[in-house]
């Protein structure tokens, strides 16, 4: 066994899940080491929106994202730079259905002393002189959400985590989870094996595949999303501060982006990948869509409803990348009964980024204590652990894909409802 291989804790997986928990642990001691199949930062959270909202379906949830947000602020000390653009954000409602909904949201933000209220429709518009407000009935405003650039956090993460001692490997996919009796002692690398009785699974939607290393069932699923980014455009000028906007009703969110405006879409329908047909040297950045794929088509038709000067002869370009879905559409952290030391961190069904911040903490809570102050009873690994009804991939897909199929479509405080709010 090398020293320099041997780590109190391996992370496999260099996005933003892996590297948080990595920071939060080495911050507390431990010595840290994290693998990498590709580069760091280059796979799902290479390819996000970068969206911060704090509003969730729970207070729980909601809890977590606001303190998040503070451990950003922390970091931008830490790391000495600005990473955090805090523009606000406004969710908006166009039935009466969606009205209640944000009765309930703003209700539930105020029990816990989030910063959230009504907001007239005249006071939207001002807001957003870009966006088409005539058909709103409702709207809520959360000031304190904000976007920040994907690639600027990863960078953090990296910095803060270099100076407590965490190791970076790149291009260095692990191949094996070695266990024994029970118990999880390293993992075996192209570049060689790693010696550590704790490691965590932070691939994103490849981490089925690494838990089945491990003979464990994880219930993800890899599908695709896509989000448009228009040019600056002198008629429809989108101030670099104006708010976040969430469109429950039409599917979409958007934020400004550098004169510009980013408009996303959780459709009914989206494109299912199978991690196990990708070479292992893929990169998630290349992926490219054409203008004439339907899903671009409806993402533009659902971003005209709400930014109506938006049509298929605007310029702009079309990012699409892969995220990891859960059968409810929630993360899974934490430990599975069958293999003592090794951790989940993974399912973030569309909102790594804006969790990564606190869920770094949790993971570091729970593989060092065993135990967290959070609430964590809707994110624990375990909690479809051996059920018969997500024994196959088929099952397991079809289960994901519906989640995501009613992600924005679900109204939040009905007895389906989610939490996701983008
Ligand atoms: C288009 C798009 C827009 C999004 N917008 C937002 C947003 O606005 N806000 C938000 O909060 N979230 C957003 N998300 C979701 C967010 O990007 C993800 O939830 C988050 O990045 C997940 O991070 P992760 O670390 O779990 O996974 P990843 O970033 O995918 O990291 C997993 C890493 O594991 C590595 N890996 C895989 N297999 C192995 C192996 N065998 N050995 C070693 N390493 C391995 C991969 O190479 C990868 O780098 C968006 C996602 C997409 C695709």
């Amino acid at each position: 066994m090398t020293q320099e291989n041997t780590a109190d804790v391996i992370v496999i997986g260099g996005g933003v899940a892996g590297l948080s928990t990595a920071m939060q642990l080495a911050q507390r001691g431990r010595r840290v080491i994290v693998l990498e199949r590709e580069q760091l930062g280059n796979g799902s959270t290479g390819r996000a929106a970068g969206l911060l909202g704090q509003l969730r379906g729970t207070s729980a949830a909601t809890q977590m994202l606001m303190d998040g947000v503070e451990i950003v602020k922390e970091l931008e000390q830490l790391a000495d730079v600005d990473i955090f653009v805090q523009t606000g954000s406004l969710l908006v409602a166009e039935t009466p259905e969606r009205v209640q909904e944000i009765v309930n949201l703003v209700k539930m933000g105020k029990s816990i002393g989030f910063d959230i209220d009504h907001l007239a429709i005249s006071e939207v518009a001002e807001k957003l002189p870009y966006m088409k407000v005539d058909d709103l009935l409702d709207a809520c405003y959360c000031p304190t959400d904000g976007h920040l650039q994907p690639a600027e956090l990863v960078s953090a993460y990296i910095k803060v985590g270099r100076e407590n001692g965490v190791r970076y490997e790149s291009n260095c996919p692990i191949t094996e989870i070695c266990i024994q009796n029970g118990r999880v002692t390293g993992v075996k690398t192209e570049q060689g094996d790693f010696f550590a009785d704790c490691v965590v699974n932070a691939t994103g939607p490849w981490s089925y595949l690494v838990a089945d290393l491990a003979d464990t069932n994880l219930p993800t699923a890899a599908l695709q999303h896509y989000y448009l980014t228009t040019r600056p455009d002198e008629n429809h000028p989108v101030d670099r501060m104006s708010p976040a906007i969430r469109d429950r009703h039409h599917r979409i969110y958007s934020r400004p982006e550098s004169g510009g405006l980013i408009v996303g879409i959780y459709g009914e329908e989206t494109v299912e990948h199978d991690m196990e047909s990708v070479a292992v040297t893929w990169d998630m950045s290349a992926m490219k869509t054409r203008r004439d794929d339907i899903f671009v088509a409806t993402l533009i038709y659902a971003a005209q409803q709400r930014f109506p000067w938006i049509n298929e002869r605007t310029p702009m370009t079309i990012t699409t990348g892969i995220m990891t879905f859960t059968p409810d559409g929630k993360p899974f952290c934490g430990k599975m009964p069958n293999v003592e030391g090794l951790f989940h961190c993974t399912g973030f069904s569309g909102h790594g980024i804006v969790q990564s911040p606190a869920i770094g903490v949790i993971m570091a809570d729970l593989i060092l204590d065993g135990k967290t102050n959070y609430d964590i009873t809707a994110i624990q690994a375990d909690r479809f652990f051996d059920l018969p009804e997500l024994e196959t991939r088929t099952q397991i897909k079809s289960k994901c894909y519906d989640m995501h199929a009613g992600y924005y479509g679900r109204v939040e405080g009905s007895s389906d409802s989610n939490s996701s709010n983008a």
